[in-house]
């Protein structure tokens, strides 16, 4: 190994990082792992991504150019059931020897989604989970060290707009540092949870404070966040599971009519499509569809809803 920095060509393989969050709402995301793992290696993701990855991904065909962490997350907001963000996972999941099945059952579950409106374009933040990431630790330079910072998959999700843990409103980032304070290319730690202008660990410098997110802005969250969570430990769920979750819940209700549309926002054609699987439900529509028939995400997505009626209906 020459000096500090790690040279890729003299190790074929990349030593273990664990995927926090598995099982719980907190899953980690994709890019943060992906972050993560550079910063193990004391390379940039830059470095990382080029010599492991985008080699395999033109091998196979698949495109691979853009900036590879813009990438980490684009491909995750463009598709995420793509061949590339496949191809990546199963990559990591050979250099790292690290079963992965958390974050390929995530990818599985947007599979059987409608990719519109999915994923958040701008990426959004609870600053207040960062804290909480590195309140233990009496010196950030530790927290760093022992790698506590990460994103969450969840905040990922277009629908969902408040951290169910702290009760309050996702934010995007704005560093209120001022300008002398902004660190400049390679001393810049490239990790989810450190801000990319000033560096601040954990993200202290925002701006922005976060606000109090309404009740049915946090029971949407935690819709997500329980999903993630069964998901990522291995619950089952397929399209069709999907699709007689979404029958059991018209059942539920009975007659789709044109009252339950203007009540719901969706019509019965559209409903009928993502039963027959004609076309996939947006997560957005089965939130809708979970608060309106008092189920959960979790129940409509892997088929057992039940047929109780709803009480007082
Ligand atoms: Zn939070
Ligand atoms: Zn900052």
């Amino acid at each position: 190994m020459s000096g500090f920095l790690y040279d890729p060509k003299e190790h074929p393989e990349l030593h273990e990082v664990r995927w926090k969050g598995v099982g719980t709402a907190d899953l980690e995301a994709t890019q943060s792992l992906f972050r993560r793992l550079a910063f193990s290696h004391h390379v940039t993701p830059g470095v990382l991504f080029n010599t492991y990855f985008k080699p395999t991904l033109e091998r196979s065909g698949l495109k691979a150019t853009g900036a590879p962490i813009a990438l980490a997350s684009k491909t995750f907001s463009i598709a995420a059931d793509s061949l590339t963000l496949k191809t990546i996972v199963e990559r990591l999941e050979v250099l790292t020897g690290e079963a992965l099945a958390g974050a390929a059952s995530l990818i599985q579950l947007c599979a059987v989604l409608a990719r519109g409106g999915l994923a958040c374009r701008v990426p959004q933040y609870c600053f207040r989970c960062f804290e909480d990431d590195i309140a233990v630790f009496f010196c950030l330079e530790t927290a760093i060290k022992t790698d506590a910072l990460f994103g969450r998959a969840l905040w990922a999700f277009r629908a969902v707009r408040a951290c169910p843990a702290h009760g309050l409103r996702l934010e995007s980032a704005s560093c209120g540092a001022p300008s002398e304070l902004w660190a400049k290319g390679p001393r810049t730690v490239q990790l989810s949870g450190v801000c990319p202008r000033c560096g601040s660990v954990g993200m202290r410098c925002q701006r922005t404070e976060q606000q109090v997110a309404s009740e049915q802005e946090i029971w949407l969250a935690a819709q997500v966040g329980a999903l993630i969570a069964f998901v990522s430990e291995g619950g089952e769920f397929s399209a069709a599971s999907l699709r007689h979750g979404i029958r059991q819940c018209t059942e539920r209700v009975g007659q789709w009519s044109s009252k339950r549309a203007v009540e719901t926002g969706m019509t019965g054609d559209l409903i009928k499509g993502w039963r027959g699987g004609r076309n996939r439900p947006s997560l957005q529509g089965l939130l809708a569809l979970a608060a309106y028939v008092e189920t959960t995400l979790v129940k409509i997505v892997s088929g057992a809803v039940g047929s109780d009626v709803v009480p007082g209906s």
